[in-house]
């Protein structure tokens, strides 16, 4: 884990309810794909955020905030960053944080897994991925309520067109009559493409229990525990 300082040089919406930051460290942070770091907003409290960005990028940290309700845990952990970035002041950050970050050594298929704002810890994965070229089968689920909420289905598909061994699959649980996609909870457009998830690494984040949900059901569809992974699964039973 690395303490770090930094300013924030960017807070702007991807939607109505998430906010897209970027964070300048002081030195160039060191954290794998997939890893969350802490805002710290006092010594006994540390907001988690998983990081958005590829470990490539170490001089710029992008966070993926939702945050709705005055006084929710996230609203006021973007209060801190909204008050540093108008004053200029630096926050400050414990970097590298989780035990789910991606591992390519593992060469297996993939499934990566994210319902809404999930799609943060996973997006820093799937652009790791592609800086490496990693060669096995990933496939990119992303579950969001409604259309709306899929603010980098462009930037995904894109991702997915530079590579033949790459696919992005939008979810969506309430759609409108023109959605040609898979609708429904993420997960069970998962368990009906998938006839086994025994070959599958699993990495997954989400609303806690969705977490402990998917795990159940994907036991019993195939995925082995010890190739599943979520940080989330330290927070649930
Ligand atoms: C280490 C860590 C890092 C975190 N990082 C972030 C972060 O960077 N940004 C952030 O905003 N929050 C973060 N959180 C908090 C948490 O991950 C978010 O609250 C969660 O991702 C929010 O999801 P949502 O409200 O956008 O999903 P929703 O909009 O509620 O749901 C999106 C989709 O998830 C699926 N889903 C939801 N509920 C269920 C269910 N009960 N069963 C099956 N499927 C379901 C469905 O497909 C649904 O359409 C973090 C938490 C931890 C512990």
């Amino acid at each position: 884990m690395q303490v770090l300082k930094a300013t924030v040089a960017e807070i702007s919406p991807l939607t109505e309810y998430v906010s897209k930051v970027v964070l300048t460290p002081e030195q160039d942070a060191e954290f794998a794909a997939g890893h969350y770091l802490q805002l710290v907003l006092g010594e006994k409290d540390k907001r988690a955020f998983s990081i958005a960005s590829s470990p490539s990028k170490k001089n710029a940290l992008e966070l993926h905030i939702g945050a709705s309700g005055a006084d929710s845990y996230a609203m006021q952990a973007l209060d801190h960053l909204k008050a540093a970035h108008t004053s200029q002041t630096q926050v400050d950050l414990e970097v590298g944080l989780g035990v789910s970050q991606v591992r390519p050594e593992q060469a297996r298929p993939l499934v990566l897994l994210a319902g809404g704002t999930g799609f943060s810890y996973v997006k820093s994965m799937a652009d790791h991925l592609a800086e490496i070229n990693y060669d096995q089968p990933v496939l990119f689920y992303w579950g969001v309520k409604e259309e709306s909420a899929l603010y980098a289905k462009a930037e995904m598909e894109a991702w997915a067109n530079s590579r033949a061994n790459f696919q992005f699959i939008p979810v969506v649980e309430h759609a409108s009559e023109a959605w040609m996609g898979h609708t429904g909870y993420v997960h069970q457009a998962v368990m009906k493409d998938i006839v086994s998830l025994e070959p599958y690494s699993v990495y997954m984040a989400g609303r806690f229990d969705m977490i402990g949900i998917v795990r159940d059901d994907f036991i019993t569809h195939g995925a082995q525990r010890e190739f599943m992974f979520a940080d989330a699964f330290a927070f649930i039973k």
